[in-house]
């Protein structure tokens, strides 16, 4: 479960994200929606740790996040710029993450087959589709098996069976006890995916809700 705690971050005289309070439970597959500029990216990255809140604070089962022992383990992540070195392949990358988050290796093929990569494991990142971009930000999400899952617009620029499996994985891994909280600009995206919502704009939290509740009342 991760708590989302009076959350506030002001860029300059910008404020992104203002006085921001929810929760995500496991089980289940919760949507965060906001237009473009709500401050979707910047409550993720703060969740991760990635960005400083200006006040308030992010809990991952009741502990602060910075205090857990072994983040990557606990808290995976498909953010939109994920640095992933060209020349490498997606094997030594994911080998790479393995070892320096003393995860062992035998989790790397797992991972692997989870996205569908294992035939095109030692090409070179750099001639990868964006699909197969996203599938391995997938993998290395999904590396150290964390039991919160955060995607920040993962559907965003896929083809029609990169955006089907997306959904079905994200709904897989709320089905086997996962919290998982994944962003979209689009109510449509999100009443195929998530049952719970949490809408924003400006910064502000504007629902906190079921989908059904959100498509009956809007
Ligand atoms: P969303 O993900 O919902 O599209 P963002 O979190 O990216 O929204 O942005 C929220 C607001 O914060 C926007 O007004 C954006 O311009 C601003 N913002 C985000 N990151 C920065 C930054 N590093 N510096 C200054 N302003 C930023
Ligand atoms: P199916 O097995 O028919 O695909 P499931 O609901 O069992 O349906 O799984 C949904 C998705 O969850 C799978 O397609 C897979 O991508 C993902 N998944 C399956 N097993 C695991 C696992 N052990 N860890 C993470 N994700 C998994």
């Amino acid at each position: 479960m991760i708590e989302v705690l009076n959350l506030s971050k002001r860029y300059g005289s910008t404020v992104a994200v203002d006085d921001l309070s929810f929760t995500v439970r496991p089980g289940q597959v919760t949507g965060f929606l906001g237009p473009n500029g709500a401050g979707k990216s910047t409550t993720m990255r703060m969740m991760l740790d990635l960005d400083r809140p200006t006040s308030g604070q992010v809990l991952v089962d009741g502990t602060p996040y910075r205090r857990l022992s072994e983040p990557l383990r606990r808290v995976g992540a498909l953010l939109e710029a994920r640095a992933v070195h060209p020349g490498r392949s997606a094997y030594h990358h994911l080998l790479w993450l393995a070892q320096s988050n003393r995860i062992p290796k035998a989790r790397v093929w797992e991972v692997l087959e989870l996205v569908g990569l294992t035939s095109v494991a030692k090409k070179r990142v750099r001639g990868f589709s964006l699909g197969m971009g996203q599938r391995l930000g997938i993998a290395a999400a999904l590396l150290g098996d964390p039991p919160v899952l955060l995607f920040d617009e993962p559907v965003n620029g896929l083809d029609p069976e990169g955006v089907l499996w997306i959904r079905h994985l994200m709904k897989g891994l709320a089905a086997r006890g996962r919290t998982v909280f994944v962003s979209s600009h689009l109510m449509s995206e999100m009443a195929l995916t998530a049952a719970h919502l949490i809408v924003i704009g400006r910064g502000r939290l504007l629902a906190d809700t079921t989908v059904d509740d959100f498509v009956a009342t809007h």
